[in-house]
């Protein structure tokens, strides 16, 4: 079965096409995981050359962290993983395609692939039926992380500043004599200003943002004015779940390539909330036996590890392994378990946006400020792939569109 979790086309973004006077003015990104650093390459490739991406945390990626769970060079995705389609080249292709810079080279983008089909397992039963429907893609040894970094991050890093939490949005400044549309205000209290602003926070961030208690959220970022009342029912009303992985590298491969800790009919019924162990070296001609453990949602990963330490997430990932294995995972655990949790994450708190109503989804994207000063950006402002990096990429390139057209003569 052929499916596409992933835009057939991206906006196109034409070069240099803008005037002399837009391609000056300042704009501000907020945030270089995804969506935020599309948005600095499609600004750059239409000729905008005042492009400052202002990143909270120490690296770029965001959702896309890679690990190194032993002492050799095997690194493995903690956060986004697999390409979630059969034809994972044309995905990547499609992502990058009109973003090219003079002098890049037609090479750059091509990385290995491996075709993901598991042989899946409910508790110790195999699902024939899940085995022959689900198939879709993976790095065979970058990462989704490397990726970003290799293809996109490597031309606009001169534009990236990390380390650089935001802690105040001010917009609808007024514009007289020279003054502009936004100002930021860092954690280390500089301010910057802007003609335009991209913000591609995650939604668990704009959710602290707008919560009633923000004493006790010390990475929040606070809107003034306000956020629109109609923005704050949205971020309401959409959900952004915890969610975790736990990587363990074992001296045996007890483990078949994937088994489900929910039965086949819970996971049908809601694909959503979900408790996986599998081989995360599946396909990738290793020698290490890596056995991931993921946990997504409210009830699977929010009731399950809520409040604990890593420490203790990674003896509650192993009691599921041992559960699911006859205790094989303590025997053959070699080291430490390696926990991501997303929503301990302090720029992050959760894993991806849930389905919600339409209608909500489509306020998360719209711009805010007198003239659309403010855009807004990210997997969650997707109507259709949010969740999803190719989603998150989509909305960067829109975005970066958006900046053009409104300040276009
Ligand atoms: C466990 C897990 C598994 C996943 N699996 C897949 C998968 O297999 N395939 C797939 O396509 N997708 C997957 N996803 C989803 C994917 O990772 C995201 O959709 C995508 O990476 C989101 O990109 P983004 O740019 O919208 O947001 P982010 O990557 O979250 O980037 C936002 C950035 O904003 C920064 N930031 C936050 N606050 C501030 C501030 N105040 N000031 C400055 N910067 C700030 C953050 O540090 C971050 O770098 C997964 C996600 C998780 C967590």
């Amino acid at each position: 079965m052929q499916h596409h979790f992933c835009p057939k086309s991206f906006p196109s973004t034409p070069k240099d096409i803008i005037s002399d006077e837009s391609r000056r003015k300042q704009i501000l990104i907020v945030g270089a995981g995804a969506s935020g650093l599309f948005a600095a390459l499609s600004l750059k490739r239409m000729g905008v050359v005042n492009v400052t991406v202002l990143e909270a945390s120490n690296d770029i990626g965001g959702r896309l962290k890679a690990v190194r769970p032993t002492s050799s060079d095997l690194t493995l995705d903690v956060g986004a993983e697999w390409i979630h389609s059969t034809d994972g080249s044309r995905v990547l292709n499609s992502m990058m395609e009109g973003l090219a810079l003079d002098g890049d080279n037609d090479e750059s983008n091509k990385v290995e692939l491996i075709t993901y089909q598991p042989k899946w397992y409910f508790g110790k039963r195999r699902s024939k039926l899940m085995t022959t429907i689900y198939k879709e893609t993976k790095f065979k040894s970058a990462t989704w992380y490397s990726w970003l970094k290799d293809n996109v991050y490597e031309k606009v890093k001169d534009n990236v500043e990390l380390n650089s939490p935001v802690s105040e949005i001010r917009y609808n400044n007024k514009q007289e004599g020279g003054e502009k549309a936004v100002e930021v205000v860092l954690a280390n209290g500089e301010i910057r200003t802007a003609d335009v602003l991209i913000c591609t926070v995650p939604l668990g961030i704009l959710k602290q943002s707008i919560a009633k208690d923000r004493t006790s959220a010390s990475a929040s970022l606070q809107f003034n004015p306000a956020l629109p009342i109609k923005l704050q029912e949205a971020i309401h009303a959409i959900d952004m779940p915890p969610g975790l992985r736990v990587l363990f590298q074992m001296k045996e491969k007890f483990y078949p390539d994937l088994t489900s800790a929910n039965s086949l009919f819970t996971l049908l019924c809601n694909p959503n909330e979900m408790t996986l162990a599998y081989d995360a070296t599946l396909g990738k001609d290793r020698e290490e036996n890596i056995l991931a453990v993921v946990a997504i949602g409210n009830e699977h990963a929010g009731k399950r590890f809520g409040g604990m330490s890593q420490k203790k997430v990674g003896k509650e990932a192993l009691r599921i392994v041992d559960d699911l294995f006859d205790g094989q995972g303590t025997v053959n655990l070699i080291g430490e378990p390696l926990v991501q949790d997303w929503s301990e994450e302090p720029f992050i708190r959760g894993t991806y946006t849930f389905p919600g109503s339409n209608r909500h989804r489509r306020t998360l994207g719209q711009s805010i400020g007198e003239s659309g000063q403010v855009i807004f950006a990210g997997e969650h402002t997707s109507m259709k792939y949010y969740s999803l990096v190719p989603g998150a990429a989509y909305e960067g390139r829109r975005a970066a569109l958006d900046a053009v057209g409104m300040m276009a003569d």
